[in-house]
């Protein structure tokens, strides 16, 4: 009998896993993969793009559909089937249809778990308000934009979070031209960065029109006809006709859990370098269910991104087909803009490296993304946090305006390969006055580490 593969989840972990596993396997090879949404292989991360306006379409979101995988890669796509059971023993899924309402049994020899995250959704932000979103899933975006879009023309918008979605929705309801408060519990929205580099980004927020609250948790929402017309606060009502939530994500593990396969301290399924998940036979995991391991801080940790989804999943299907593949882990490299603002970071901000116990020095440098006589030059705040005393770079955040945020890859691949500032000094960078001053941002930041470790 011809082997089976069956993915649960059709996004870019599942899809990027089953399209490697066909490019290097039998064409006997049966991949079928439940997806219980109405869309595969789309960008989530284009959501607040295709939200603003600047992205037109929806479709421009999707990179492949059904039909697509059937005719190229021949792989059978059953949207809107949900997974309700793993059992090992018997080596298959049980899904329904969402649709038909039908159970459906799939034999496997080979799994891959790709069930992404769920976002985390309070008590509060109950779901027979309406005018309540959050911003998960392609079908969350279209409802979103036909509220935006429709008779209720909503004009407050409260946006709860202050993660990078919640950063990108505030920027997207400000160019759709809402009033947009940010509320956020912590002391800091963009909590992914050190508290003096987000100062930065809240003034840049606030530049933009976003009004920023934080120190405040959101318990409640009023409604008049069945609609959002305020978030309740802890210091009081804030006005809404439209909430947008970002408040983060959790590993969707339950049915891994549920079939006995481990769950590591982050929350996430536990996986090995070859995303194999262990102590099950040919069981594969890959993408925001799943934990790595944090190659500074050497723990293992669930940092649910796009760019780690597609390259674990790639990792898995070459596995899968006969290869050999590896993914070493992350370094916690991140880009995000605010209108214009840009905003890199990588590795350990100074709280991560004190909790990893080591000994750091921090520097703060002010620069510019171009020569200071060139036009369009504009202010750029590099920091850098670097170990004590060996200079090696435990971490990097770049704030600026433009050739800021891509600046960070420079960072992450010196902290990649273990580079100490004092090697860093010496890179050779590009310089061109419209590109950077002659001493390139990152380098005066790594000049001032070295000053700061007493060399
Ligand atoms: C608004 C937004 C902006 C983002 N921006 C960025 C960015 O700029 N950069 C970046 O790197 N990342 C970004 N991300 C994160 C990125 O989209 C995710 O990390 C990525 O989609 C994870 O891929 P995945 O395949 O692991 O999970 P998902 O994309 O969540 O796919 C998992 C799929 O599994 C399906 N599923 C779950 N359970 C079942 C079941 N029981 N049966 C059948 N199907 C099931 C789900 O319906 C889902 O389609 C963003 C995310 C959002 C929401």
């Amino acid at each position: 009998m011809a082997e089976r593969l069956i993915v649960i989840g059709g996004d870019a972990a599942g899809m990027a896993a089953a399209s490697q596993a066909r490019r290097r396997s039998p064409d006997d090879l049966k991949i079928v993969a439940f997806e219980r949404g109405r869309f595969t292989s789309y960008s989530a991360c284009g959501i607040p793009y295709w939200i603003s306006g600047l992205v037109p379409q929806r479709d421009q979101l999707i990179a492949r559909d059904p039909a697509t995988f059937r005719d190229r890669f021949a792989i059978d796509v059953r949207l809107r089937h949900e997974v309700t059971r793993i059992d090992l023993d018997r080596r298959e899924v049980i899904a329904r249809d969402l649709t038909g309402g039908d159970e459906v049994r799939e034999r496997f020899d080979t799994l891959v778990y790709a069930t992404g995250a769920h976002p985390v959704r309070p008590a509060w932000a109950r779901s027979d308000v309406l005018g309540v979103f959050g911003v998960q899933t392609l079908e969350d975006g279209a409802a979103l934009r036909d509220w935006l879009d429709g008779d209720t023309r909503p004009r407050q918008a409260v946006v709860v979070g202050g993660g990078y979605i919640g950063v990108e929705m505030a920027e997207a309801l400000i160019q759709r031209g809402l009033e947009v408060t940010l509320v956020e519990k912590a002391q800091q929205p963009m909590s992914t960065v050190d508290p003096d580099m987000a100062e930065l980004v809240n003034d840049a927020m606030r530049g933009v029109g976003v009004r920023i609250r934080t120190g405040l948790a959101v318990t409640g929402l009023q409604e008049r006809d069945g609609r959002v017309s305020a978030v309740l606060t802890s210091d009081g009502p804030i006005p809404a006709d439209l909430v947008v939530l970002g408040l983060g994500v959790r590993p969707n593990v339950e049915l891994a859990e549920a079939a006995g396969l481990p769950v590591g301290p982050s929350g996430a399924l536990r996986v090995d370098r070859r995303m194999r998940v262990p102590g099950a036979d040919d069981v594969w995991a890959a993408g925001d269910c799943v934990e790595c391991l944090h190659r500074v801080s050497g723990m293992p940790v669930h940092i649910p991104l796009g760019t780690h989804a597609n390259k674990q999943g790639r990792v898995a299907g070459i596995n899968i087909g006969g290869g050999y593949a590896t993914f070493p882990g992350v370094i916690g490299t991140a880009v995000i803009k605010v209108c214009d603002l840009e905003v890199g970071r990588t590795g350990l901000r100074e709280q991560d490296a004190a909790a990893a116990g080591f000994e750091f020095v921090s520097v703060i440098t002010e620069s510019t993304n171009r020569a200071g006589y060139f036009p369009g030059s504009r202010p750029m705040t590099v920091k850098l946090i670097a170990e004590r005393p060996t200079g090696r770079l435990l971490g990097a955040q770049i704030v600026g305006w433009s050739e800021a945020a891509k600046r960070i890859d420079a960072l992450a691949v010196a902290l990649w390969n273990g580079m100490t500032v004092d090697d860093m000094t010496a890179l050779d960078l590009g310089y061109a006055p419209p590109y950077s001053p002659v001493w390139d941002p990152v380098l005066i930041a790594a000049r001032k580490a070295v000053d700061a470790l007493g060399r």
